[in-house]
């Protein structure tokens, strides 16, 4: 079907997320890791800014599929499951980086891994006029809050930790642009390449980063040690109190807490500290463990999103 010529579908004010079809316009090689891809379409005006941690699904093209071709109507995560394993395009989540309404476009930038799963290779061989379809929060939804943002700090916090490997640094970006000037704390981020601090943003005056590298190394390597020296800047002295954590098999369930209610609004309204956390499993439950466990930190102030995991495809 020609992009043109379809008819846009009616959106409902009762759906958060909508599929739209997207269109590269812009790529911008940003550092060695981090390709920017600027997307364009006839909907993307109304592409909610809700910016901190926004998340969002892309869904790539398969070969000799074409995916202009899928159904974009709100619902229809019923007919992409039916469709065929041959021609259903892949979904993987990614984070909201700027959104231009009035440029109809939004930017997400997208950390390369070679040409492993569907969401790399395609970034390393996508061309400008290249077509997705994203998943998106929508301005026309009548409700208070899309979901998708796990930056959900208590309303009043002494001093916050923002934490994460290469894949959250789009959501480190998008939360230190938000944060408010009073704001204060650490925020420390891990990259392959010291040329990848790039791709962040600039923080308010009282929030410090640091940039880690890890090299070849194994995620988390540089990441760990450097959030548990931060943590022992922001917390006062050593704990008095721990608490026992249950275990999470990382290999077989997701390692994901946000401590919100139903309506998503946080748990505690005052907080001496609020943590963010986000990246690879296996570094993202030993920093959970650190704090909540060996640090006393109340977990109703942690978010850990241990969203992606080493040598296992996003699900
Ligand atoms: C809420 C959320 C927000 C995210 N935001 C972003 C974002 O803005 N930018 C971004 O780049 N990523 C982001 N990610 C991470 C991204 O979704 C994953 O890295 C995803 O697995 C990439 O898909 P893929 O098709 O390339 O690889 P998959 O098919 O999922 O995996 C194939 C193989 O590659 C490995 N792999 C996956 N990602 C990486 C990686 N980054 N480095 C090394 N090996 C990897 C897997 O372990 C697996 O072995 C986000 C994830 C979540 C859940």
């Amino acid at each position: 079907m020609n992009t043109q010529t379809r008819t846009l579908p009616k959106r409902s004010p009762d759906v958060a997320f909508v599929p739209m079809l997207a269109e590269v316009a812009r790529i911008e090689v940003v550092s060695p890791t981090f390709r920017r891809f600027t997307l364009t379409g006839p909907e993307l005006h109304t592409v909610a800014d809700n910016r901190f941690d926004q998340r969002f699904k892309i869904l790539f093209p398969v070969p000799g599929a074409d995916i202009a071709e899928l159904p974009l109507e709100d619902d229809w995560y019923g007919a992409w499951r039916d469709l065929d394993n041959a021609v259903r395009p892949p979904m993987r989540t990614y984070t909201v980086r700027e959104v231009r309404p009035e440029a109809s476009e939004f930017d997400v930038d997208i950390a390369l891994h070679g040409r492993i799963g569907p969401a790399s290779t395609w970034a390393l061989d996508a061309r400008v006029g290249d077509r997705i379809v994203v998943c998106v929060p929508h301005t026309g939804y009548a409700g208070d809050f899309h979901g998708g943002v796990d930056w959900r700090p208590p309303a009043e916090v002494d001093r916050v930790l923002i934490a994460g490997d290469e894949t959250a640094l789009p959501a480190v970006s998008g939360i230190l642009e938000r944060l408010t000037d009073d704001a204060r704390g650490i925020a420390v981020v891990e990259v392959p390449d010291a040329r990848d601090a790039a791709a962040l943003a600039l923080p308010p005056r009282g929030v410090e980063v640091r940039v880690v590298v890890r090299g070849d190394a194994a995620v988390g390597t540089e990441l760990i040690p450097s959030v548990h020296a931060a943590a022992a800047e922001l917390l006062d002295g050593p704990s008095t109190t721990t608490a026992e954590l249950e275990d999470v098999d990382i290999d077989a369930g997701l390692l994901w807490e946000v401590p919100t209610d139903a309506q998503g609004d946080p748990l505690l309204t005052r907080a001496p500290f609020y943590a963010w956390l986000a990246g690879e499993a296996q570094p993202i439950k030993e920093l959970r463990r650190h704090l909540v466990s060996e640090r006393g930190v109340d977990r109703k102030a942690v978010a850990f999103m241990g969203y992606w995991r080493r040598g296992r495809a996003e699900m």
